[in-house]
């Protein structure tokens, strides 16, 4: 039987990373105490505010089909804290709730670019990236973040890019995996351009309540890009509820009417109960974020204090997001060699991000996502690993 050219064009690349974490789960069911840092799923509990309020849905029945788009309600809770947040307003008619950020940048792209569009987005990308440009039949089109600028956007680079089939300029501050928290003054550089060029910028903002080094510059916050702006953001890393698949899109109000299409089509809407859930969380600032924000600059700061001990390796302290990149090239091995062998001989499993983007090579992405305590026995290991390689044991 045949399928749709659509299968190849998702199957990305950067399968050597879950190589790795793939049998470090075929460890740990195996009853191995592994540390667990391949991906970024909080280890926090949510705050009890919002299991409350699901609880209380499902308890109330609310288990129907939900409004395609959300909940009036839930739309202009998330528009409110849009326009609070931005200092520009934001309507109900601007907002699309959509199953996580990984769902909405799917639905945006489907609805922004097509076949014969250029897409143009910094690399290393996030894991997804280019199977979501893939699906939508648009070419991928990469930029370089380099480490030697702390993976910050090299903004020429950007407008050399653009071409007459470019259609998108996708960026990510906090950047996953770099860390990178974008300045005020790149990313209002991006906006620039995509005013200039009649572009859209889609900017994934996930990681918007975890950034350290310096405030998160929304792109909503800009003046004079609500015609082209497409914010994607979800709680799943601020709330810690990345099960519940809930994320949203802001954009033009024709964007949502396009997304009502292809929702009506795909998930009929999301569930009712997750969505009051939700609205808990999103229709008052929850001291619990602040918490969590505080938990990954501690954690990120304490890591790359012990990864600058490795031997041959060289850390990119985050500004931002819950991840750290350790360059691992100078000591011989490759960022999959590496990490392979450091589940063995060390039970900690982190992921190589030789796929993410030839600026990624012989990078390790070490993910945040456990207590302190574990978190800093497994940066012990990892130096102790690189300095049994550095001795040559
Ligand atoms: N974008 C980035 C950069 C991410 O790191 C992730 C999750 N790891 C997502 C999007 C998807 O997030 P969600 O759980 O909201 O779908």
């Amino acid at each position: 039987m045949r399928y749709s050219p659509l299968v190849d064009r998702v199957a990305g690349r950067g399968s050597g990373a879950w190589a790795v974490h793939i049998e470090a789960g075929r460890r740990r069911d195996a009853g191995e105490d592994i540390i667990f840092l391949t991906v970024g799923d909080p280890d926090q509990a949510p705050p009890s505010a919002v299991i409350e309020a699901t609880v209380s849905a499902l308890h109330r029945h609310r288990t129907g089909y939900a409004g395609i788009l959300g909940f009036p309600a839930l739309r202009e809770a998330i528009a409110a804290r849009v326009a609070q947040r931005s200092g520009q307003p934001c309507a109900a008619e601007n907002v699309a709730v959509v199953p996580g950020a990984q769902g909405g940048l799917y639905c945006a792209l489907q609805c922004l670019a097509g076949s014969g569009d250029e897409v143009i987005v910094a690399e290393p990308i996030y894991a997804t990236y280019e199977a979501v440009i893939g699906a939508c039949g648009a070419r991928m089109v990469t930029v370089p973040l380099r480490p030697e600028a702390g993976f910050h956007p090299d903004l020429d680079a950007i407008a050399a890019a653009i071409t007459p089939k470019t259609r998108v300029i996708w960026i990510n501050s906090p950047h996953n995996p770099t860390g990178a928290v974008f300045t005020r003054a790149e990313v209002e550089a991006i906006a620039a351009l995509c005013r200039e060029h009649d572009l859209w910028l889609v900017s994934d903002e996930v990681y918007e309540d975890l950034a350290f080094a310096r405030p998160h510059v929304g792109v909503w916050s800009l003046p004079g890009m609500a015609r082209c702006s497409v914010v994607v953001s979800s709680l799943s890393k601020s709330h810690a509820v990345p099960a519940f698949r809930f994320g949203w899109i802001v954009g033009p109000p024709d964007l949502a009417k396009h997304l009502f299409n292809l929702l009506l089509c795909m998930t009929y809407g999301g569930p009712a109960f997750i969505q009051e859930g939700a609205l808990a969380a999103l229709k008052q600032e929850l001291p619990e974020v602040a918490a969590l924000r505080e938990d990954y600059r501690r954690r990120a700061e304490m890591m790359s204090r012990l990864l600058s001990e490795a031997p041959n390796c060289r850390v990119t302290p985050p500004e931002g997001g819950m991840f750290v990149l350790l360059d691992v090239r100078g000591t011989g091995l490759s960022a999959e060699a590496f990490a392979g062998q450091l589940l063995e001989r060390e039970r900690v499993a982190v992921l190589p991000c030789d796929g993410f983007g030839p600026s990624a090579v012989g990078h390790l992405r070490i993910a945040l996502s456990a207590p302190d305590s574990r978190l800093a026995d497994a940066g012990e290991r990892i130096v102790h690993f690189a300095r049994t390689l550095a001795e040559g044991r």
